[in-house]
């Protein structure tokens, strides 16, 4: 596998997240996130396939299990899920004390909704509001780069992904 690979992907994603108006603590958690989101991604590359491995719905339903915070199996497709783990992966470490549940973890307009009740303090907020932002511009299909597509149903897809739709 290349870093390149990774390299490009991350760039690409920010580069259409981030723009001269975010802010600049939700444009700092945006990079940990997508950092720490490709790390996941990328971990399954398969050296002798020359190719990524998806994630899987076993992985999905693993998030509610490992994460305390997790209570509930995202309902959107598998491409979303190192951003997920990532999310959630840094927000237990930052913040290991934290009683704070999810209610509800969906796809809505094309984008990530992560829905929470409980004590929850505006510096973790904005990593939530960073992931689903970059939600909006990463293949919900594949993890890959994406953006909004539209359509009868509003979904955020890599050109491959949105050619098959078709
Ligand atoms: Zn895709």
């Amino acid at each position: 596998m290349s870093s390149g690979d990774i390299f490009s992907e991350t760039q690409a994603i920010l580069a259409r997240a981030i723009t001269p108006d975010t802010d600049p603590a939700l444009a700092e958690a945006m990079k940990q996130i997508l950092a720490a989101a490709q790390v996941s991604r990328w971990q399954r590359y398969d050296e002798y396939a020359l190719s990524l491995v998806p994630a899987t719905d076993a992985d999905m339903k693993q998030l509610r299990d490992k994460f305390r915070a997790c209570q509930n199996i995202p309902a959107c497709s598998l491409g979303w899920y190192d951003l997920l783990q990532a999310t959630f992966q840094i927000l237990e470490e930052r913040w290991p004390d934290r009683e704070w549940q999810t209610t509800d973890i969906k796809e809505k307009f094309g984008g990530l909704r992560i829905y929470w009740a409980g004590d929850y303090p505006y510096a973790e907020d904005v990593f939530l509001d960073a992931a689903e932002l970059l939600s909006e511009h990463i293949c919900e299909e594949c993890g890959a780069p994406g953006e909004s597509r539209a359509g009868g149903w509003i979904r955020t897809l890599c050109d491959q992904h949105a050619e098959q739709k078709r």
